[in-house]
C-alpha cells in the first residue's frame, strides 16, 4: 500500500471537530499528520469522518442463533434457558463453520462501524479440532474481513463457585492451567502483516475460574489485556455471596489490581461501593446493551459510573445486533428511562450526546483491546468511518447533529465508508466481500435451524 491523503470536510479529533483538514496516512496505515495545508492529490471523503469503534466483546458463534430463541419455551425463559440453546448450537459446529460464520459476522460488524473486535472465545474444541485450530479459524476470519482482532482465549474450568465440576456441554470449553498457558504461548507468535491482531486472555467468570488461580494467571502472563464476565446475572451475584461472602467486583478487586489491562464485561449488578471501586480504577467497564436487554440481564448504572469518572466501552456480545450506534442508543435510552430525563450520559459538562458517547466508547474500547485506535491522531491507525452526506436524514446538518442522528437513530445505514488501517473496506454501506460470502453463511444458518439449535 502507498501513503494516502484524505480531505475531510469535518473530522472528529480528541478535542472536537476540525473543519476542512487533510489526514495523511503512511504506507503502513498509521496516521502521520492531520493539518489544513492544501493538497491537490488528497482524496475528498464524501462526509463527516469519525473514529472507527472498537467492539470490546463478541462471541462470534452466537450470531448463528440470532432469532432462533424467540419462542416462549417455559414460564422461566431466561439467560439460563437461552444458554442451553446456545450450547446446543455449539455442538453442531466445526472449526471450518466457525471461520465461515465469523468472516461473515466481522464483515457485518465493520459495516456497523466496528473496525476492531475483541473475540471472547470459549468453544475451544469443535468437532475434531483442537484449541489452536479454533483460535486460528477466528484469526483467519478477521484477516479475510480486514478488521482488527484482539483474540481473547477463555480460561474455563468449573460450572460454578466452589470448583463445581463442568457439565458435559461445557467440555469443549475446559482447559487446565498448563494447557491454557500453552495456548496463549502458541498463539503469541508473529502477528499478521498489518499488525491488526493481538492476543489477550479471558478468565471466563468468577463462577468458571477460582479467583486465587485467576490472580496467579494474570501475574504469570503480564501485559496482555484481561477480560472477564463479572456480574451479569443476579443469580451469579447471589452464588458469589453464598460461596465467598463477597460480591463479584468486590471479590475480584481484593485479589488483583484493576489496572488498565482489565475490562469488566457486564458489570450489570454492581452496587454503589463496586461502582466507586471501578471509577477509582483504570479498568474499563464493557457493556453490551442490546444483548443485556435481549437476555433480560438488568440495567447497569452507567450514569453513576460516568459521573464518578469511570471508563466505559461497548460490545456486540451475542451479535444479535451489529450496529455500534444501536448499542450507544440503547445505553442512553436506558439511562433516560431510569432517570426520567434526556441526554443523561452527556453529564455535567454538557454538549452533544453523539460526540460524548462515541468519543468515550472509542477511546476506552481502544484501551481495553490494546489496539492503537479510538482517536484520529498521529501515531494511531487510520481506522475511520465516513458518514453518508447524501443520506436525506443528514441533509443540511452540521457535524454534531449528524453524529447525534447516527447515535440516536442507531442506524448503521447512515455510514457510507469504513476504512481499516487505511484500506477502504465498506463503500455505499456495504462490505466488499459481502456478496461472495452470503451463500456460505446462508447454508450454515439453514443447517443449524434444521438441526435443532432451537426447540
Ligand atoms: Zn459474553
Amino acid at each position: 500500500m502507498t501513503a494516502q491523503h484524505y480531505r475531510c470536510p469535518w473530522l472528529l479529533g480528541p478535542d472536537g471537530w476540525q473543519q476542512d483538514v487533510v489526514m495523511r496516512v503512511a504506507a503502513n496505515g498509521i496516521i502521520e499528520r492531520i493539518d489544513a495545508q492544501p493538497d491537490e492529490h488528497a482524496r475528498p471523503l464524501p462526509g463527516v469522518v469519525i473514529p472507527g469503534m472498537p467492539n470490546v466483546h463478541s462471541h462470534a458463534h452466537q450470531r448463528l442463533i440470532a432469532g432462533l430463541t424467540g419462542r416462549h419455551g417455559s414460564d422461566e425463559d431466561s439467560f439460563w434457558s437461552w444458554r442451553d440453546q446456545m450450547y446446543r448450537a455449539i455442538g453442531l459446529l466445526s472449526a471450518e463453520d466457525l471461520e465461515t460464520l465469523a468472516t461473515w459476522l466481522y464483515c457485518e460488524l465493520i459495516e456497523g462501524g466496528y473496525t476492531v473486535t475483541g473475540e471472547f472465545h470459549y468453544p475451544h474444541r469443535l468437532a475434531e479440532c483442537d484449541p489452536v485450530e479454533t483460535s486460528q479459524a477466528l484469526l483467519s476470519a478477521a484477516e479475510q474481513a480486514g478488521c482488527g482482532l484482539t483474540l481473547l482465549p477463555v480460561w474455563y474450568r468449573y460450572s460454578g463457585f466452589g470448583r463445581k465440576a463442568p457439565t458435559a456441554e461445557q467440555a469443549p470449553f475446559i482447559l487446565g492451567r498448563h494447557a491454557f498457558g500453552e495456548l496463549i504461548e502458541q498463539l503469541g507468535g508473529p502477528m499478521d502483516p498489518d499488525g491488526l491482531h493481538r492476543i489477550g486472555m479471558a478468565p471466563h467468570s468468577l463462577r468458571a475460574v477460582d479467583v486465587a488461580d485467576l490472580a496467579e494467571l494474570v501475574s504469570a502472563i503480564p501485559e496482555v489485556p484481561v477480560h472477564i464476565h463479572i456480574s451479569e446475572q443476579p443469580a451469579e451475584v447471589e452464588a458469589c455471596l453464598a460461596a465467598t461472602g463477597k460480591r463479584p467486583i468486590e471479590l475480584l478487586a481484593e485479589h488483583v489490581e484493576l489496572d488498565a489491562r482489565w475490562c469488566l464485561i457486564h458489570a450489570t449488578h454492581a452496587n454503589d461501593d463496586e461502582i466507586a471501586t471501578l471509577s477509582k480504577s483504570d479498568a474499563v467497564v464493557g457493556l453490551c446493551p442490546t444483548t443485556e436487554a435481549d437476555l433480560g440481564d438488568g440495567v447497569f448504572p452507567a450514569d453513576r459510573l460516568l459521573e464518578t469518572g469511570g471508563r466505559l466501552a461497548i460490545g456486540s456480545d451475542s451479535n444479535l445486533v451489529t450496529s455500534a450506534a444501536a448499542e450507544l442508543q440503547l445505553l442512553e435510552w436506558t439511562a433516560r428511562l431510569t432517570r426520567n430525563q434526556r441526554n443523561v450520559l452527556v453529564g455535567q459538562q454538557g454538549g452533544h450526546i453523539g460526540k460524548r458517547l462515541w468519543t468515550l466508547a472509542a477511546t476506552c474500547g481502544a484501551q481495553a483491546l490494546a489496539q492503537p485506535v479510538g482517536a484520529l491522531v498521529p501515531g494511531r491507525r487510520a481506522d475511520f468511518i465516513v458518514l453518508d452526506q447524501q443520506h436525506p436524514l443528514l441533509s443540511g446538518l452540521g457535524p454534531d447533529q449528524q453524529l447525534d442522528t447516527l447515535v440516536t437513530t442507531g442506524r448503521s445505514d447512515l455510514i457510507n465508508e469504513v476504512h481499516v488501517v487505511g484500506k477502504c473496506l465498506v463503500q455505499g454501506g456495504k462490505h466488499r466481500l459481502k456478496d461472495a460470502l452470503a451463500d456460505d453463511f446462508a447454508r450454515l444458518r439453514a443447517r443449524l435451524a434444521q438441526h435443532g439449535a432451537s426447540p
